[in-house]
């Protein structure tokens, strides 16, 4: 069986990085398929023999301001119930922040399984914003380096028991 994974989270933290990483150029294959908003991109992610559904809360980024709250809840909500896990994505440089905060309370009301990942945690700069990650109250965080492709073997492990 297959399953689908949402990345979700604040704008800047990742997201789309990781994405990428997971879809490789498989983007293509899928985009244009009936139900995928703008919003929300749609990808076919491999992790060596682990094959899933990847969706990336794009569209999030040209939000103003004052639209973002109500445009991140509205999109992270429909991502989650789009997906059998999520992985809820802050900025390992950053620390937690109000808004990441806002994220975790959707979380925890509305997705069964969430995988907090702690990303920009390449070198010691992200040491900190781990531990503090614990605070959220959704287990433990894994240590991500989405551009530098770290802790992808760890997310591996996370994911296969679900597959
Ligand atoms: P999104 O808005 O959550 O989709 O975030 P993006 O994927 O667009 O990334 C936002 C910024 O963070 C970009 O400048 C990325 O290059 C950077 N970034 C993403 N992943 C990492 C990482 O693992 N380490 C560092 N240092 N920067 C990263
Ligand atoms: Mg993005």
């Amino acid at each position: 069986m297959s399953f689908t994974l949402a990345i979700v989270g604040r704008p800047n933290v990742g997201k789309s990085t990781l994405f990428n990483r997971l879809v490789g150029k498989r983007l293509a294959l899928v985009d244009d398929q009936p139900g995928v908003t703008r919003d929300l991109r749609e990808g076919a992610a491999r992790i060596a023999d682990l094959k899933f559904t990847v969706i990336d809360t794009a569209g999030l980024e040209e939000a103003t301001d004052e639209s973002l709250q109500g445009r991140m809840r509205a999109l992270t909500e429909r991502a989650v119930d789009m997906a059998d896990v999520c992985l809820f994505m802050i900025d390992a440089r950053a620390g937690v922040t109000a808004t990441d905060r806002v994220f975790a309370d959707i979380l925890r009301k509305r997705a069964d399984h969430v995988i907090l990942a702690a990303n920009k945690a390449e070198g010691k700069a992200g040491e900190a914003g781990a531990l503090e990650a614990y605070s959220l109250g959704l287990g433990d965080p894994l240590s991500l380096s989405a551009e530098h492709g770290e802790g992808v073997s760890e997310l591996y492990t996370m994911l296969a028991p679900i597959a």
